[in-house]
């Protein structure tokens, strides 16, 4: 196995690891990325898209009322009041410099015509204070900081995955990679690394995650130990499947489109109950975008994922949102943005109605984090979606893109700090063992193949531990999910092909036993975590976090 060593070890290059890097490299300490797909291209920050892809930030244009005060509270109170405080604070105030930051290296995000940024309401926001570029902030945003990276001359290793962390004595002193094309192994050894993986959509069968996105980050920290938090909340939203994924979000509910499942029925009304009309759960949708309990929108993914559930989907799996009745004009005029995205894609939505299902579109949990993004093993940063505590059961829209940079440079910082103090020579034999594992998966001649295990364990996690959860459903998937990591470590067929989506299975397997066993400790609903059989929040007993945590490969 080869080695490589550097002073702060960065894995994941999007938005909060880029950012990680940048900060690290500032404060004077060998950096290194490792980047399973392309530096830039991969991961959720340049390939996710919707109507206003919002970056979070109270400038108090569009209202002076607006301030991080208020920023604060609304995280908090959107969130269930279950997530950290002081780190929902540390977002909220330090979001606006990390914003001109961004200006600076030459993102342009949209301005009013008097030159002054343009600030829209975003989900769980008091005031309008999302800033954005258009439908893809997030790619500029990355385009920016991919720049910075270059002109620092960071190391990146591109098509390099993590497989696990290496451990020694209780402390984390790099990650053993895997080149994905040769596959070739190498430990990289380094006195902090930061965890900047992102999310976990790619374990469901709806999402709007690119490729790659297999929580591999929460799957690497669980098995060294860390804590995780939160796991059991996350935006599942309504997304369109086909050909092209995109957020539904606010503008296209103000059209009034007709909801209709694959028998050609419109269906929504029979969801709702008597005191409430369709036009009423459109208002509520405009500004929720993602499911959640909070308010009636939420009958809006609970009819879209029965209709699916119950074998009444659209042809290509989803049900259809039509606008087809919707004037022409008034499409293109108040839904300028989503119509010119769809159209450069081939789809004209005045005349052909869209495909949509309630779709994984972000994970509000993660890898437990401090003020200074360490986490609950020394050694081990953690930052952007991969990290949690920041939010709570619901996130305000543009949060993630704020979180990424103000907790990217936060972790950078401190990593940086850490490893300047130390010299690390770990126990190669760490890495070694990893490497053995690896081999193992290899070798074995199983009767599974990860092709079927995948299709299994994205179905069940989607219809099972996504909008509609109860014991009975979860406690059957966290067993089907502990009989399928059986199934990974000792009857798996893999050829070296498989290698990559062999290693990604079992960490979508392991994450998904954590999201699964928070879902089921947590018997109340709330927010984004919707339990049928425990339809009520209870304060009383739930107005706390749950941290899940692995030891002797058991979860608890
Ligand atoms: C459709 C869509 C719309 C969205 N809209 C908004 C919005 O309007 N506002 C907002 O704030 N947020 C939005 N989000 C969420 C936001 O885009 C993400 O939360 C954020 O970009 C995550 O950034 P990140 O750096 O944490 O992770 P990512 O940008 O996903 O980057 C993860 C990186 O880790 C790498 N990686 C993964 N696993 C490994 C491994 N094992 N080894 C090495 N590298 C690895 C990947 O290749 C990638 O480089 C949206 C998300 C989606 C999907």
């Amino acid at each position: 196995m080869r080695i490589h060593r550097t002073d702060v070890l960065v894995i994941g290059g999007g938005g909060a690891g880029s950012r990680a890097a940048i900060e690290a490299y500032d404060s004077g300490v060998d950096v290194t990325i490792i980047c399973k797909g392309r530096h830039g291209l991969s991961g959720c920050t340049p390939n996710s898209a919707s109507e206003w892809m919002a970056y979070g930030v109270a400038l108090g244009i569009a209202d002076p009322r607006d301030n991080c005060e208020m920023h604060f509270r609304d995280i908090v109170s959107i969130g269930g009041y279950v997530c950290d405080h002081n780190l929902a604070r540390i977002i909220a105030y330090e979001s606006p410099d990390r914003f001109r930051e961004l200006v600076d290296w030459g993102v342009e995000f949209l301005r009013e015509p008097d030159g002054r940024f343009k600030q829209v309401m975003s989900d769980g926001a008091t005031y309008p204070r999302a800033c954005g570029t258009g439908a893809d902030t997030g790619r500029q945003i990355m385009d920016a900081l991919k720049r910075q990276v270059e002109e620092r001359g960071i190391t990146v290793f591109e098509n390099v995955m993590a497989v696990d962390l290496i451990v020694d004595g209780g402390v984390v002193v790099g990650a053993v990679g895997i080149d994905t094309e040769s596959l070739e192994l190498t430990a990289f050894t380094a006195g902090s690394t930061i965890m900047a993986t992102g999310g976990h959509g790619c374990m469901y069968k709806y999402t709007v995650f690119p490729e790659g996105m297999t929580a591999d980050g929460y799957a690497m920290a669980l098995r060294a130990g860390a804590k995780l938090v939160n796991m059991e909340f996350m935006q599942i939203g309504p997304c369109v499947i086909t050909p092209l994924k995109f957020d539904v979000g606010g503008i296209l509910w103000r059209l009034g489109p007709r909801l209709i499942n694959g028998l050609g029925e419109e269906f929504l009304e029979r969801y709702l109950p008597e005191e409430l009309t369709v036009k009423e759960v459109y208002n509520l949708k405009s500004v929720t975008f993602p499911f959640t309990m909070r308010n009636a929108s939420g009958y809006i993914d609970i009819a879209n994922f029965t209709e699916i559930a119950e074998g009444r989907a659209s042809g290509n799996g989803g049900v259809y949102f039509d606008l087809s009745h919707v004037p022409a004009s008034k499409i293109e005029s108040e839904a300028s943005i989503p119509f010119k995205y769809f159209l450069e894609h081939g789809v004209d939505i005045r005349r052909k109605p869209l495909e949509i299902a309630p779709s994984i579109q972000h994970m509000n949990g993660g890898i437990l984090i401090n003020e200074r993004g360490e986490t609950s093993l020394p050694g081990l940063y953690a930052a952007g979606e991969a990290a949690g505590g920041q939010h709570g059961a619901d996130r305000p829209g543009g949060n993630s893109l704020a979180d990424c940079q103000v907790f990217g440079a936060r972790a950078g910082r401190y990593a940086a700090e850490r490893a300047s103090k130390r010299i690390v020579k770990p126990d190669l034999r760490k890495a070694e063992k990893i490497e053995d594992e690896v081999r193992r998966l290899l070798e074995t001649d199983g009767s599974h193949s990860v092709s079927e295990v995948l299709k299994d364990v994205r179905e069940m996690m989607w219809r099972n531990a996504s909008v509609i959860r109860d014991e009975d459903s979860l406690s059957k998937t966290y067993s089907s999910l502990h009989r399928y990591r059986r199934i990974v470590q000792s009857d798996l067929s893999v050829d070296e092909d498989e290698l990559v989506s062999a290693l990604e299975l079992r960490n979508m397997i392991d994450a998904g036993l954590a999201i699964v066993l928070a879902a089921l400790t947590r018997r109340e609903t709330r927010g984004s975590h919707y339990r049928t059989d425990y339809p009520k929040k209870d304060d009383e007993n739930w107005l706390r976090l749950i941290e899940i945590q692995m030891a002797n490969g058991d979860l608890k």
